[in-house]
């Protein structure tokens, strides 16, 4: 009798855990996937290798074209070369002023004017900015002819940006812009480009969190660190690692940081990583290292979707005490595998 009840409670639970479930079960397919469309290494011979960044990043049902790089004329000949349409794009990220990440925007925007284009808010950055004129001291005794703005500034001082028509949307701190996708917003330390702000970009998956860099001016362990905040679980980073020019110690460091402090699943540098590092994190990482010349696609897993909820069914508190008495009460351990694979994915 004990046995005939707890098999219906097992299966009883079963049918509401699978109710509980519906949203993962109806999530749309959807491509996922970063495909490198600049880089000055690579092996296809379709495209142009010169040095800079961009890629095509389709994850969670979005188009995003990340960074721009260095020349207008070689972007365009290398979105044609794979076929890629820049009209449907959801949004752009600039991850950083500099021109081998943005010169290839005219080309960008000659194709889809109005798209939305994140960047980084500096002070009279190139992207356009804005300041409270209470910034600037007033002296109330001069003659109005001497004063700025005859002495009546506007509330707000626009500052224009380099693109005046673009649709600038300027992140000034880390951002969620989308559910499940966020900019890393940091500011360099490192003469040389001290107080230049970068921008990333972390799309938290089921599979953990995707992480897209530039050029990691910030310093790729502090990027890693902020993203490691909304998601200990790193299952991919791409991107510039900015250790071109770094000697073997702090490579070393930033190799170790990645693949033992956190836990970083699969690795797939490019750009500013620098030739040694790239040896340094094959050694390192194997076959999770991926290789990212110009032209591949990184596939991101057929669930790299967004990271999602329960569903709307049950609250968490009781699906956690349904959980607890299935373990218990699950004869055939079909509800603690289930239960386990949940946690594992809310790692
Ligand atoms: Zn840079
Ligand atoms: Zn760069």
């Amino acid at each position: 009798m004990k046995i005939r009840a707890t098999y219906l409670i097992a299966a009883g639970l079963s049918v509401l855990i699978s109710i509980a479930s519906p949203a993962i079960a109806a999530a749309p397919e959807s491509k996922s996937q970063i495909t490198i469309l600049y880089d000055a290494f690579g092996t296809d011979p379709s495209m142009t290798k010169d040095w800079g960044f961009s890629a095509l990043v389709e994850i969670a049902g979005k188009r995003i074209l990340f960074d721009t790089g260095d020349d207008a004329d070689i972007l365009a000949a290398n979105v044609k070369a794979k076929g890629i349409d820049l009209k449907t794009l959801d949004f752009v990220v600039l991850s950083h002023r500099h021109s081998d990440h943005m010169a290839g925007l005219n080309y960008v925007l000659s194709v889809n004017p109005t798209v939305k284009i994140y960047a980084p808010k500096e002070g009279f950055g190139i992207y356009g900015s804005s300041l409270p004129s209470s910034f600037y001291r007033k002296d109330e005794t001069l003659p109005p002819e001497m004063r700025y703005y005859a002495g009546a500034p506007p509330q707000v001082m626009k500052f224009g940006a380099a693109w005046r028509d673009a649709n600038f949307e300027l992140i000034d701190k880390t951002t969620e812009i989308a559910p499940g996708m966020t900019l890393i917003a940091l500011v360099s330390e490192v003469p040389g480009t001290r107080e230049l702000k970068e921008l990333s970009l972390a799309v938290n998956t089921s599979e953990g969190l995707v992480l897209v860099v530039g050029c990691s001016h910030p310093g790729i362990e502090k990027i890693v660190e902020a993203a490691a905040a909304i998601n200990p679980k790193i299952s991919l980073i791409a991107g510039g690692f900015h250790l071109v020019v770094a000697p073997d110690d702090v490579i070393a460091k930033a190799v170790t940081a990645l693949k033992d402090t956190f836990k970083v699943e699969r690795i797939a540098p490019g750009h500013c990583t620098g030739e040694p590092t790239f040896s340094a994190l094959k050694k390192a990482f194997g076959d999770r290292y991926l290789y990212a010349g110009l032209g591949i696609t990184l596939p991101l897993g057929a669930s790299a979707d967004l990271r999602r909820g329960e569903g709307p069914a049950l609250q968490q508190d009781d699906l956690t005490t349904y959980r607890r008495l299935a373990r218990r009460e699950d004869p055939f351990g079909i509800l603690h595998a289930r239960s386990l694979r949940t946690k594992a994915s809310q790692l």
